[in-house]
C-alpha cells in the first residue's frame, strides 16, 4: 500500500549548509532503489519532508533518517496511506525555501507534485506543506535539548515503613509513588496504589472478584491506604486514592465511610484527592456526579485519571469539572516524537488552562518525554524517570539537573 511518512527536524549546529547537497545526492540514491519518492524542504534551520512509497521501504527508510546525526527533534507530523502518490517524480529534490518569494513559495512548492488529482488544498498532507511553508505553527516546534543534557540525581529521600506498618491482617497493601514539580523540587502528593499482600498488581487484586464486591473491595480497601499514608504524611500533604466510579454509586455510604477514615487516621479531607480510574461506562452518571458533589462539599478534591484513554474522555469532563486530570502514559509515551500526540496535548492543556484544572502527566520515562512537556507547560510529572511505585514506602526522587554546557 502507498504509505506517506510527512516528518519536521532541526539541523544541527555543526552541520553547514553547504554539505547538505552531497547528503540530498546520496539520499536520492537510495531512495529511487526502493521506490521512495518525495520532497524536502529546508528553511536556513529546519527540514520538512516527505516521503512516499512502499510500506515497508518507506517505514525503513524513516527508521534510518531518524538516526540521522545531523539533524535532531525529528517529529513525525503524518502517516497515512494514499491512492497515488503526490510527489512522484522528484526523488529527493531540496528545496530551499529562503530562495524563494514569500508569496509564491507555497505555490512553488505546490507546482512540483504529480498528483493527477491536482493539488488539492483539502488533501491533508498537502495542509502540513501550508502550514510549514507559511511558518504558522512554529510557536509549538520546541527545541529540547538531546536527553543527556539533564542528569537525574536521586535523593536520600526514600522511605520504607516498618514491616508492622497499619493493619498486618488486611487483606491488601499499598506502594506509593510521588507525583512531583521536578524543577521546583516539590512533592505535590503521594499515589496510593493498591497492591496484593504478595505485592501484586491491582488487577490481580480484583481478578477473582465480582460485582458489588469489587465496588465493596475497592472502597474498603482505602482504610489501609488511609492508614499506611498517615504514616508517611511526613513526605507528602497531599494523597491520592484511586477508585472506581461506580463504587461510590453502588456502595451505600460511601463517601462516609471515606470520611470516617480519613479522620480517624488524623487527616484532612483537604489533603486527599480522589482519582477515577474509568474502566467500565458509568451507568448512572447522575448519582456519581452526585457523589463527587458530596466528596467536593467535603473539601476532597477529584481527578479525572487516565484521561485521554478509552472511556475517560470528553463526556466525563464535559459533566463535572475535577481539579486535576491526569493525561495518561499510551498520550505521553514518546510524544517528542508525535505530531499527533503533541497536537492532542496541547489541546488538553489549552482546555485545562480555560478551566482552570491542573494537568498531570503520568508514566514519563523518557528524559525527552518530560523536556517537551515542560516545553509545552506542564508542572506535575509522576513515572519511572523520577520515582517507581515502592510496597509500603517511597522511592528516592530523581531530580533533573542541568548539565553544565547545556
Ligand atoms: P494509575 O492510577 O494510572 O496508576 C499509575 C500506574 O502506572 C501504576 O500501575 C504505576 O505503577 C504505573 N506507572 C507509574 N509510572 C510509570 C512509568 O513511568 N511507566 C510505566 N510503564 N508505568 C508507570 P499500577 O500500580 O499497576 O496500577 C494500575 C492501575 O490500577 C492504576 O493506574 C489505577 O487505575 C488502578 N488502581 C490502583 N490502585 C487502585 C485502587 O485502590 N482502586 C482502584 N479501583 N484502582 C486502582
Ligand atoms: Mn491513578
Amino acid at each position: 500500500m502507498l504509505t506517506t511518512i510527512i516528518y519536521r527536524s532541526h539541523i544541527c549546529d555543526s552541520v553547514s549548509a553547504s554539505v547538505l547537497g552531497e547528503m540530498v545526492t546520496v539520499a536520492n540514491n537510495k531512495n529511487s532503489r526502493a521506490d521512495v519518492t518525495g520532497i524536502l524542504l529546508f528553511n536556513g534551520t529546519h527540514f520538512f519532508q516527505l516521503l512516499e512509497g512502499p510500506e515497508e521501504e518507506v517505514t525503513e527508510i524513516y527508521r534510518h533518517i531518524r538516526e540521522d546525526s545531523r539533524h535532531y527533534n525529528v517529529v513525525e507530523l503524518f502517516c497515512d496511506r494514499a491512492p497515488a502518490r503526490r510527489f512522484g517524480k522528484l526523488g529527493m529534490e531540496l528545496f530551499d525555501l529562503r530562495e524563494y518569494d514569500r508569496d509564491e513559495v507555497l505555490q512553488i512548492v505546490l507546482n512540483k507534485g504529480t498528483s493527477r488529482y491536482q493539488l488539492m488544498y483539502d488533501d491533508r498532507a498537502l495542509q502540513f506543506f501550508r502550514t510549514f511553508v507559511e511558518a504558522r505553527e512554529k510557536e509549538n516546534y520546541f527545541e529540547i535539548p538531546p536527553g543527556n543534557a539533564w542528569e537525574f540525581i536521586p535523593d536520600s529521600s526514600a522511605v520504607v515503613l516498618d514491616a508492622s506498618y497499619g493493619d498486618n491482617t488486611a487483606e491488601c497493601r499499598f506502594a506509593f509513588q510521588p507525583i512531583i514539580d521536578p524543577l521546583a523540587r516539590e512533592i505535590i502528593s503521594l499515589e496510593a496504589l493498591l497492591r496484593t499482600p504478595d505485592g501484586d498488581s491491582p488487577e490481580r487484586y480484583f481478578a477473582g472478584l465480582h460485582g458489588q464486591a469489587v465496588y465493596e473491595a475497592d472502597l474498603r480497601s482505602k482504610k489501609v491506604a488511609f492508614a499506611m499514608a498517615a504514616q508517611l504524611a511526613p513526605v507528602a500533604q497531599s494523597l491520592s486514592v484511586n477508585l472506581l466510579p461506580m463504587t461510590l454509586v453502588e456502595v451505600p455510604g460511601a463517601v462516609d465511610f471515606l470520611l470516617n477514615e480519613i479522620a480517624a487516621n488524623g487527616l484532612v479531607p483537604e489533603q486527599i484527592v480522589v482519582e477515577f480510574t474509568e474502566s467500565e461506562v458509568i451507568s448512572r452518571l447522575e448519582e456519581f456526579t452526585g457523589a463527587v458533589r458530596q466528596l467536593k462539599a467535603a473539601g476532597i478534591r477529584v481527578a479525572i485519571d487516565h484521561f485521554g484513554a478509552g472511556f475517560a474522555g470528553l463526556l466525563l469532563l464535559a459533566q463535572f469539572q475535577p481539579d486535576i486530570i491526569k493525561i495518561n502514559r499510551a498520550l505521553i509515551q514518546d510524544v517528542h516524537k508525535s505530531g499527533s500526540r503533541q497536537a492532542i496535548i496541547h489541546a488538553i492543556i489549552n482546555c485545562c488552562a480555560s478551566l482552570h484544572i491542573s494537568v498531570t502527566a503520568v508514566g514519563v520515562e523518557q528524559p525527552e518525554e518530560w523536556m517537551w512537556l515542560e516545553s509545552a507547560g506542564i508542572i506535575q510529572f509522576q513515572g519511572h524517570l523520577f520515582a517507581r511505585p515502592v510496597m509500603g514506602g517511597v522511592s528516592a526522587i530523581a531530580w533533573p539537573e542541568k548539565k553544565t554546557g547545556w
